[in-house]
């Protein structure tokens, strides 16, 4: 169909290791698409510690989480990688000439070689110890904001206390019809800034803060009318809502790279240490996803293996083309690509 996207490869994950893998396909002329089920790049680093330093990224003696992310995607830049975020591969199979992935959001690529670069799996939202939740999340619980107008006049209940709260409780604010905040206790572990931005909501009337956890949800068919609330002080009182946001963190799961048929072992995919490819051919592994004798999960080890990776993907993509080793320093074609020429 024409929705299908075509490319040269597709790498899943946009992790430290995923983003480099993009500089290296980029100079042998590999058009690469990035698929992530975050909201934005930079995996573990961006996720787990934006503003940790990092001290062993040859040549950069420290560098936060964030600043490595953010240095990456100037990197690439140059190469036009598209980038699709809160989407996670679900599907991935072999078809004439290469693979097929189809997203749990439904866009659905046809490339001609898959660079799994998964990390510790796809980041997954915690869910709330709240019995029969199940029953209602992607109808009116949500764990994640794709669209903000599917919020729009409606009754929103957001919980929790940490960044992605704060932030989507002074995004959504404007589109709900009404937005009530509840969190277990009054600090937050949210941007200093965020938090100042909802107590004026709450002071304009805006918005409503409320201290307490849910402990019971009432509706019917995947539909929430409501949810029963512990107050700190042991007492409990009754939340209208249509609508209920969890932010409890993420926690990482293999997630669907099990389900493709590759070999694996303890949750890992084993890899050769000449092209990093898997047990099929024209899928290849890299960074924290992978293991092979002597693995280091570290993001120079990741790097190290984009570069060996792309000289063999080059070899599927461009079959007749014969690839002359160059240094960026020196190669006039390369500076072209890097745009520095
Ligand atoms: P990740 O960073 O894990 O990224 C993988 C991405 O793939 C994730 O965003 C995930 O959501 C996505 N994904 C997975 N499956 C799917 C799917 N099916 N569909 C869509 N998306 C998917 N390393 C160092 O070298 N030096 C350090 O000092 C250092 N400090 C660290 C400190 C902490 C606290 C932690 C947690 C790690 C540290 N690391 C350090 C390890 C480093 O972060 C990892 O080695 C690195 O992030 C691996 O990169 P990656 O790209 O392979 O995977």
């Amino acid at each position: 169909s024409a929705d299908v996207i075509k490319t040269d490869a597709v790498i899943i994950g946009a992790g430290p290791v995923g983003l480099f893998a993009v500089f290296e396909l980029g100079l042998l002329d590999v058009k690469a698409h990035v698929i992530d089920i975050l909201d934005r790049p930079g995996g573990q680093c961006a996720e787990l510690y934006p503003e940790k330093p990092i001290y062993d990224v040859p040549a950069i003696p420290v560098v936060t989480g964030q600043e490595l992310t953010d240095k990456l995607m100037e990197q690439i830049k140059p190469f036009g990688a598209e980038f699709h975020f809160n989407e996670r591969v679900d599907a991935l199979e072999r078809i004439d000439g290469g693979f097929r992935l189809t997203t749990d959001d439904g866009t659905v690529f046809e490339s001609k070689v898959v660079v799994i670069a998964a990390g510790g799996g796809s980041f997954t939202p915690k869910r709330p110890p709240l019995p029969g939740i199940e029953q209602y999340e992607g109808k009116s619980v949500f764990y994640s904001v794709r669209k903000m107008d599917a919020f729009k006049d409606r009754d929103v209940l957001i919980v929790g206390g940490g960044d992605s709260a704060l932030d989507w409780t002074l995004n959504l604010q404007p589109v709900a019809k009404s937005l009530t905040l509840l969190h277990r206790r009054s600090e937050f572990r949210a941007a200093p800034a965020s938090v100042q931005k909802m107590l004026a909501l709450v002071e304009s009337g805006n918005i409503a803060f409320k201290l307490g956890q849910v402990t019971e949800l009432h509706g019917a068919d995947g539909q929430l009318t409501g949810a029963t609330v512990k107050a700190p002080d042991g007492t409990t009182f009754e939340q209208p809502l249509e609508v209920m946001l969890p932010f409890f963190g993420l926690t990482m799961k293999l997630g669907p790279v099990a389900d493709w048929g590759l070999q694996l072992e303890e949750n890992l995919i084993p890899v050769d240490t000449e092209k990093f490819e898997t047990s099929e051919k024209g899928i290849f592994a890299i960074g924290d996803i992978n293991t092979y004798p002597g693995k280091l999960k570290l993001i120079l080890s990741g790097f190290h293996e984009g570069a060996l990776m792309a000289q063999q993907v080059h070899k599927y993509v461009y079959p007749d083309k014969k690839l002359i080793f160059q240094y960026t320093t020196s190669s006039s074609n390369l500076q072209k690509k890097l745009g520095v020429k």
